[in-house]
């Protein structure tokens, strides 16, 4: 794509915005770029298994560094020609120039992929570290957007947090901004995840509160090991609940166990978020499907939900932290 051309894209595929505006519920698995050979087969293997579920779409995370970043490009590409899955790029603006941003974008384009996620991102090493500017480059997300609605006719999703971005200075200041990057073009936001779904709930009240309308995806993330429960704070920005939390305690001495209520929980959590009326589910799936799969079976989501035009086909049904990325 010449730079600051808005990119002519191949033909018009459907995106997530068509699926949400059409009043379908989303439902959608997120990958990361795996380093070795190993984690691309098992990352393949997770892909074609989760097709069968025909989601609305797969994302893959967007890393720091440059091998990682040319992975997710890869990745995204591959989907895009060799599955029947829609695929939403992660994107962020650590150490690109815009004109980087601008031939990325570009790429995406040229290789059909219309929906693009579009976050800040975290510098690389410590997440908390200050966050610098590329010289060249965007210093909030909300500039990302536009970027991208600028370069065509894409479908760009943002980052929500239902407990607010550790950045921000409150709850309001990060309610405040989150309603600005979707005024400047965002279709959809999908959260950071979280394991109790008042805290989802109370997001959407804020966000709504403020006149804005922008459909918020809820990430899950099924709990599968204990281990998952004690990095809570680190995954999600908040602690374990502790009334879920004593329910694992439980169980804690049988990994099978653990494994079972985890997926029991993820399936009432994603219920009582669709019973309340959340526009659909964002999976965790650290690269392997069974027990994303097996929540989103117990669903019994019908195709009529999910029926739209999200996909690349027709549609009949239907963030160690993300490797790398979140
Ligand atoms: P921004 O929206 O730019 O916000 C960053 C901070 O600045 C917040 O505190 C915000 O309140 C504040 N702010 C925003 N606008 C303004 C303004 N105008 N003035 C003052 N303050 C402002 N990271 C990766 O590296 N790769 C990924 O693939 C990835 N995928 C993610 C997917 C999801 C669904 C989520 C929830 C997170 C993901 N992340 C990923 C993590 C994300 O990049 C980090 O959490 C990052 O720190 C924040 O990104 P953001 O887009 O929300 O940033």
């Amino acid at each position: 794509m010449a730079l600051g051309r808005p990119s002519v894209l191949p033909d018009r595929v459907p995106t997530v915005r068509d699926l949400l505006a059409a009043g379908g519920r989303s439902f959608s698995f997120e990958f990361f770029p795996p380093k070795t050979d190993e984690g691309a087969r098992q990352l393949w293997k997770a892909i074609r298994e989760l097709e069968s579920l025909r989601p609305t779409f797969v994302s893959v995370t967007y890393g720091a560094g440059g091998s990682t970043r040319d992975r997710t490009v890869g990745i995204v590409e591959r989907i895009a020609h060799d599955t029947t899955l829609t695929p939403v790029a992660h994107f962020t603006a650590v150490n690109h120039s815009i004109r980087e941003l601008r031939h990325l974008v570009g790429r995406f384009a040229d290789a059909g992929v219309r929906n693009i996620l579009a976050v800040r991102g975290d510098p690389p090493g410590d997440p908390m570290a200050e966050w610098v500017q590329h010289p060249d480059g965007v210093l909030y997300s909300e500039e990302l957007v536009r970027l991208i609605r600028q370069a065509g006719d894409f479908c760009v999703g943002v980052a929500a947090f239902p407990y607010k971005h550790p950045r921000s200075p409150s709850i309001d200041a990060d309610t405040e901004y989150f309603v600005q990057k979707c005024r400047a073009g965002a279709d959809y936001a999908i959260t950071q995840m979280f394991f109790r779904a008042e805290d989802y709930l109370r997001l959407r009240d804020r966000v709504a509160a403020r006149g804005c309308d922008t459909p918020i995806i809820p990430c899950i993330m099924p709990v599968t090991q204990m281990s998952t429960i004690a990095r809570s704070e680190q995954l999600s920005g908040a602690p374990f609940p502790p009334e879920v939390a004593a329910r694992f305690e439980e169980v804690a001495d049988d990994p099978e166990a653990v494994r079972r209520l985890g997926i029991e929980h993820g399936a009432e959590l994603c219920r009582r978020l669709l019973d309340e009326g959340a526009p659909g589910i964002h999976f965790i799936t650290f690269n392997r499907s069974s027990a994303s799969r097996e929540v989103f079976q117990r669903l019994n989501v019908p195709s009529s939900v999910t029926a739209g035009p999200a996909g690349r086909h027709p549609l009949p049904v239907a963030g160690g932290l993300q490797g790398d990325a979140r």
